[in-house]
């Protein structure tokens, strides 16, 4: 083992968060709370620089989507026996005008969709599948581990992490590199396989306790691999590795995510 990894560990150690829906420890040395103020601080500059729209059918689906996914979140939390885990969330809904095939979820529940992944969406339970693997991400912490492992390889130690909170400038590119938006600063670090593997499995939770049709899930993601072949992959696929195991995947936790929402949606 190189004297590295082993300093990682001790600070993986001393920073570890249990994530509620997988049972987990994860590694993280952000808190909700000085995470959420830099999220939101984010979120509100990314609106003010793009073209959010108001007023239509699709901005209207994507908020009604968004508050169906967000009431399933906190359902799932509270089944989990933590009813309170979401308090600090203050869910809000974006669509922007923009060409690029992306969505996102900031953690305290800011999510975004880009008009250029509605017609891959195709579909209400294609918006809810996207929705949910997005909101999952955030739920599980996922940017946060993120940002904690990359400020840790960087300073490898808890006292530079500290540091980092003084530094607006740097929290800043990792806030928005962690979460997939920071096309302009430079490039986006693709989540590892397992959160992808953790949030399709959540998010597929989260859209079956919603009420939405489970199955669609995989036919989004084959319209996904579709749309990449022969072109540069989009957006979304760029920080979101599409493969045949994805798809089967889904395929395969389909009915247990189906009983979980019966479960969860029969209670009082
Ligand atoms: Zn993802």
């Amino acid at each position: 083992m190189r004297p590295l990894s082993f300093l990682l560990m001790i600070l993986m150690f001393s920073a570890s968060k249990v994530n509620h829906l997988t049972g987990k420890k994860t590694f993280n040395a952000f808190s909700n709370k000085q995470l959420f103020p830099m999220a939101l601080q984010q979120y509100n500059s990314f609106l003010s620089e793009n073209e959010v729209i108001r007023g239509t059918t699709e901005q209207a689906k994507i908020a009604t989507i968004g508050k169906k996914i967000a009431a399933a979140a906190q359902r799932y939390f509270a089944y989990k026996g933590y009813p309170e885990y979401l308090k600090e969330y203050a869910w809000d809904y974006n669509l922007v005008k923009n060409d690029q095939r992306n969505a996102w979820c900031m953690p305290g529940g800011k999510i975004v969709f880009y008009t250029g992944i509605l017609p891959i969406a195709k579909n209400d339970a294609g918006i809810a599948a996207i929705m949910g693997h997005e909101v999952a991400h955030a739920l599980a912490d996922h940017g946060g581990q993120r940002m904690s492992i990359s400020l840790a390889q960087k300073s490898l130690s808890a006292v530079a992490i500290k540091a980092t909170e003084k530094q607006p400038e740097e929290k800043r590119k990792a806030i928005l590199t962690a979460y997939g938006i920071g096309s302009t600063v430079g490039a986006v670090l693709p989540f590892s396989r397992k959160h992808e593997s953790e949030a399709d499995k959540i998010g597929l939770e989260l859209m079956a306790i919603a009420g939405y049709d489970v199955n669609e899930a995989p036919k989004l993601w084959e319209r996904m691999k579709a749309a990449s072949q022969g072109k540069s992959p989009p957006e979304l696929l760029s920080t979101h590795p599409s493969n045949q195991r994805r798809i089967d995947n889904l395929k395969k936790w389909a009915a247990e995510a189906k009983t979980l929402a019966q479960k969860i949606n029969s209670q009082p």
